[in-house]
């Protein structure tokens, strides 16, 4: 079944068409990576996914339920509802600098689903150990490596046990030797079948963990496949281009 239907999705910024036409869907327990050219509305159709932009036509279902219908949206609350079925994790982290790593996890569980205090703590311990920092739960972010920073924000989006992730160049802010580790945690819950969309420039990691590879390119998806179709024998000019100066 398909956890994300996109039909005709477009989205301009004024003059400027930053998605034309989007149509595609991800299955659930599947793992898509998004790839292309700086530019090329990566960004913008993930954060109409959890409505963090508007978009102007088109429509979005998340489990079966519209998102937006036609280029119209239903009302706050439900948007509210079907949003909250999606995690995502930004290139900046966007952590709470004034709270704690285990605040930070905590924060918008306890504002939305008025857990109990104990099974929040209990789960937020459990999320600390899983992304491998159990030892940082009372450290303050600005203590943190961006590589730990980053998989704080991994463990903050499983709190809300989201049906799905969205990574938006998840490592592309961290040094080079950073990135691995973040990644690993990223495998880790490809493996666990968490259905996944991750915008990356990691070309490894997509041809090992992606059952799907699209590319875009000008607001368009010029071509999607399996790693092997994309990366080994790309059909289209601009993949290849792409692929010859990224990969
Ligand atoms: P990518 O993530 O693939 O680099 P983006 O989705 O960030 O691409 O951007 C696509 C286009 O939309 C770019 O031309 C960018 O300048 C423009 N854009 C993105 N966000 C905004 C915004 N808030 N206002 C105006 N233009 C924007
Ligand atoms: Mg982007």
């Amino acid at each position: 079944m398909a956890i994300i239907e996109i039909n005709r999705l477009k989205k301009s910024f004024g003059q400027n068409e930053v998605l034309k036409s989007i149509t595609f869907s991800v299955e659930k327990n599947e793992v898509v990576a998004v790839i292309g050219p700086s530019g090329s509305g990566k960004s913008t159709m993930l954060r109409s996914l959890v409505h963090l932009e508007k978009i102007d036509g088109g429509s979005i279902a998340i489990d079966g339920e519209y998102l937006a219908k036609d280029g119209h949206y239903p009302k706050a609350k439900d948007i509210r509802t079907i949003t909250a079925k999606t995690g995502m994790v930004f290139q900046h982290f966007n952590l709470f600098p004034h709270l704690t790593v285990q605040e930070n996890l905590e924060m918008a569980p306890r504002l939305v689903k008025k857990q109990e205090k104990q099974a929040l703590r209990q789960k937020s311990s459990e999320l600390l150990q899983k992304v491998g920092l159990s030892d940082k739960a009372e450290a303050m972010p600005n203590s943190l490596s961006g590589g730990q920073k980053q998989r704080v924000a991994i463990a903050r989006a499983l709190m809300m046990n989201p049906e799905l992730l969205l990574f938006d160049e998840p490592t592309s802010a961290l040094d080079p030797e950073l990135t691995g580790e973040v990644l690993k945690v990223m495998k880790d819950l490809a493996r666990e079948d968490m259905t996944m969309i991750v915008v990356t420039h990691e070309m490894a990691f997509a041809r090992e963990v992606a059952d799907r590879v699209v590319f875009m390119a000008d607001g368009e998806i010029v071509e999607a496949g399996t790693p092997e179709e994309i990366f080994d024998n790309p059909q289209h000019e601009r993949t290849k281009a792409f692929l010859s100066k990224n990969y």
